[in-house]
């Protein structure tokens, strides 16, 4: 039961109880009344015996201020048990209890092993729509019609088999990202965005790969800082972050990968550069966060810039989108074919 003191019941708050869908795991039901003049009353009947972590956002684009009431199992620890996996253990993590989130078939979790398994992740979805162009235009809608189409061509392909990150418009945090791509066992990893900035003007595909130090520009670095807000946007509270974060950093030997997401990188952009205008000719680097965690090569495209309008207009074009992917594809089949030195997963892991 939570009372909003000098808080009138307002329409948002009456609303809330419509929200909560019939399958939902934590939640039974929202009730909200006046409980005082000038005190609203709001009561979450849960399922069963839960976790609740309560805490207060500062107001990011384009939410105000924010109380953000988790609600977990009572059994279930997210930070725990994603260190629990980054500890290097095989078994396949344990469910996400992210009622948004669908769990991926089961088929895929043991894919025929001959075939290259590739995540892409569409970036933001959900309450974080990512860049928003002059035109309305939300990133998180275009990056995952990109995504939707590089599934279909990698999957058409003998060789790889894709799994997508995000399949619907809802919220993925970052760490959820990684427990996805780390349960699928992906041997590559594809993050997709669509740029933004405040000069109209500036345009072009950029590809990213992470840094293990500071980031190779300016540009990079302010990127990296907006798309790693993407969890603060998503409602999720910074504490659980820092400490999974920095334990990645520590333990997993990166060198090796980064060289190889340098590789896939450049040979992505050779095939972009067919498609579109560079903004960077060659892969940048930056800490991204949601790059941080993995053990495999992962890159992150700027597929163009939606704050430039004639790349907006470009973006929402299904032909042009299709171009887009298949230049990814090509880039990533190109990449495999140099026989890269990674070690992809075998038969004796599952
Ligand atoms: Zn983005």
């Amino acid at each position: 039961m939570i009372d909003l003191k000098g808080e009138a019941l307002s329409d948002e708050l009456q609303n809330l109880s419509s929200k909560v869908l019939s399958n939902d795991t934590s939640i039974k039901s929202i009730r909200t009344g006046q409980f005082k003049p000038d005190v609203s009353r709001i009561v979450i009947d849960l399922i069963g015996p839960s976790k609740v972590k309560v805490f207060s956002l500062p107001p990011i684009e384009p939410y105000g201020h924010r109380l953000v009431i988790d609600v977990y199992p009572n059994n279930f620890d997210p930070l725990a048990n994603l260190l629990k996996q980054l500890d290097g253990n095989n078994k396949p993590p344990e469910a996400v209890p992210d009622s948004t989130v669908k769990p991926l078939p089961k088929k895929l979790l043991v894919p025929q092993r001959e075939a290259i398994i590739i995540a892409i992740d569409p970036g933001h979805g959900g309450e974080d729509p990512g860049a928003i162009g002059a035109k309305g235009t939300k990133e998180k809608i275009i990056v995952l019609q990109i995504a939707q189409k590089l599934k279909a061509l990698l999957d058409k392909d003998p060789d790889m088999k894709a799994i997508l990150i995000r399949s619907g418009d809802y919220f993925v945090p970052l760490g959820t990202r990684v427990n996805k791509a780390r349960a699928a066992k992906a041997d590559l990893f594809i993050s997709i965005h669509a740029d933004a900035f405040r000069k109209k003007n500036v345009s072009g595909s950029s590809v990213f790969a992470l840094s293990e130090r500071g980031a190779s520009s300016a540009f990079a670095k302010y990127l990296a800082n907006k798309e790693n807000a993407a969890d603060l946007i998503g409602g999720v509270s910074i504490d659980d972050k820092e400490p999974a974060l920095a334990r990645t950093l520590l333990d997993l030997s990166q060198s090796a990968t980064i060289n190889d997401s340098l590789k896939l990188g450049n040979h992505v952009l050779k095939e972009i550069k067919k498609v579109n205008n560079l903004h960077k000719k060659y892969v940048e680097q930056a800490g991204f966060a949601v790059l941080k965690a993995l053990d495999t090569p992962s890159i992150l495209v700027e597929t163009a810039f939606i704050s430039n309008p004639g790349e907006e207009k470009n973006l929402r074009s299904a032909a042009y989108q299709n171009k887009l992917a298949n230049s990814i594809y090509l880039g990533i089949k190109s990449y495999l074919k140099t026989k890269p030195s990674i070690a992809f997963y075998t038969e004796e892991d599952f």
